[in-house]
């Protein structure tokens, strides 16, 4: 069948297994030269792209869940989603999430997933107790940070590189209410708003949305979004009404002018300096996830996400420089999303690092391709990277000048049978063996 990611782009045919035991994955091990193992799909481009992929949807089963301690086993193919259907009425919640729901534990963690708490919490792996992984050759290993430490650091945002993640145990935090306090500070600029990141560092969520195509002064305005856990009220986590749109919007719709009203839109519709209300935490953490399949958005051809972090040394400035070539090819998104990265861990290819991180949406097109060249040597030249689960255009020396730590994980893979056994599209447009 066809397969992609979430931004629709690349697509590829591939043979999709589906898995119901370890016997299953050991089979298709044996039986299949090169595989990839592959969650829900919701990275954006190709990394989850193979020709023969072992998708993990029957994985799906919840092992222990101790609900004194909050330490949570399920296998990974456990959605994010159903385990906040779980734990959020037994007053836990997930120590880390991404900005959807609808993405499994596998993918979390072969990701290095972080949320808005980066700056004070770290990654998801950071919260890991121990995961199970098979091997290439079906051997099952059990891995944590001093058990396996080598393959651990290169498994956790490894891509699905080193093997197949079966189960993890990981550390849940204690909610007293499923509610959250959220607090909009609406700010004129890209200076303005880094004052404000600065100044709110304590809080315990953060994130921006910012307007990529208003130029000038205003550049870079933005609304920033704080967040804290109610300390006292209902736990529950409802499901949410979920809206579907019934065709690709056409090309027509989707143009800078269109573009640039829903950005103007969404600015103003916050009045005064700051807005404080109590919200449902879906709300807060997924607002994306109640309109199905927005990825329809971008039409057709789909759409690229680009997503690139910067090191504090850049500064305003570098991040400035970044927004006025994207805010003069006129190809800004309905959504750019800035959030502040803290100490990045000792992974091998996880993504953050002490910084500040920006995602844009750009809908394919040759335009598309040439501004992101552009864009990945600025941020290579000023010591940023490109996040691997968003990427899909990202060049093979761009990789290796910024993911310093990529022999090291080579010579992992090289130690425990990955290499010629384990492989994306992505993996070998990247150089990796
Ligand atoms: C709306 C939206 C918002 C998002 N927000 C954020 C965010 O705020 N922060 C963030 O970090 N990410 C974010 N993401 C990205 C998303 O969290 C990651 O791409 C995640 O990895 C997707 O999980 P998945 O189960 O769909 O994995 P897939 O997309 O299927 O796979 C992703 C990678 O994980 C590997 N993999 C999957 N399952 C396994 C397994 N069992 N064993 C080994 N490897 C495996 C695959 O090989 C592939 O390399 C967002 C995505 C969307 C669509």
């Amino acid at each position: 069948m066809k397969i992609c990611g979430w931004g629709r782009y690349p697509t590829i045919d591939a043979k999709v297994l589906l898995p119901q035991t370890h016997g299953d994955c050991t089979n298709f091990l044996k039986s299949n030269q090169i595989v990839l193992p592959r969650g829900m799909g919701r990275s954006y481009g190709d990394s989850a792209n193979s020709s023969v992929v072992i998708q993990t949807s029957y994985l799906d089963h919840f092992i222990e869940f101790d609900v004194s301690t909050g330490v949570l086993t399920c296998e990974a193919g456990v959605s994010i989603r159903e385990i906040l259907q779980l734990i959020v009425p037994k007053g836990w919640f997930m120590p880390v999430t991404p900005g959807s729901s609808f993405i499994t534990v596998g993918g979390a963690i072969a990701s290095d997933v972080h949320g808005k708490n980066h700056h004070l919490s770290g990654t998801f792996s950071e919260h890991l107790l121990s995961l199970e992984l098979m091997l290439g050759d079906g051997e099952i290993l059990s891995v944590a940070k001093d058990v396996y430490p080598d393959l651990f650091r290169a498994t956790c945002g490894g891509m699905g590189l080193t093997g197949i993640i079966l189960s993890a145990s990981f550390q849940l935090k204690p909610i007293q209410s499923s509610q959250i306090i959220q607090s909009t500070i609406k700010t004129n600029c890209l200076e303005e708003i880094y004052e404000q990141f600065e100044s709110n560092y304590a809080s315990t969520y953060s994130v921006a949305w910012i307007d990529c195509l208003t130029k000038g002064k205003q550049l870079g305005r933005s609304l920033l979004i704080l967040g804290e856990h109610l300390q006292d009220g209902v736990l529950e986590f409802k499901k949410q009404k979920t809206l579907n749109l019934p065709f690709d919007i056409p090309k027509l719709f989707l143009n800078h002018h269109s573009i640039k009203a829903f950005n103007a839109i969404y600015y103003h519709r916050v009045f005064s300096k700051i807005k404080t209300e109590v919200i449902p935490l879906e709300r807060y953490f997924f607002p994306l996830d109640s309109i199905g399949n927005w990825n329809r958005l971008y039409g057709k051809a789909g759409f690229v996400q680009y997503q690139f972090v910067l090191p504090i040394a850049a500064g305003v400035k570098g991040m400035r420089q970044i927004l006025e070539v994207i805010v003069g090819s006129g190809k800004g998104s309905f959504l750019a999303v800035l959030k502040a990265f803290g100490t990045a861990n000792k992974n091998f290819l996880s993504f953050p690092i002490k910084g500040y991180t920006l995602a844009l949406d750009f809908k394919t097109s040759k335009e598309t391709t040439e501004l992101i060249k552009k864009l990945d040597s600025m941020v290579v030249e000023m010591g940023g990277r490109i996040y691997l689960t968003k990427d899909a255009l990202m060049s093979e020396t761009s990789f290796k000048k910024t993911y310093l730590q990529w022999e090291q994980f080579e010579e992992v893979r090289a130690k425990y049978g990955a290499i010629g056994k384990f492989a994306s599209s992505q993996s070998k447009r990247l150089g990796l063996r």
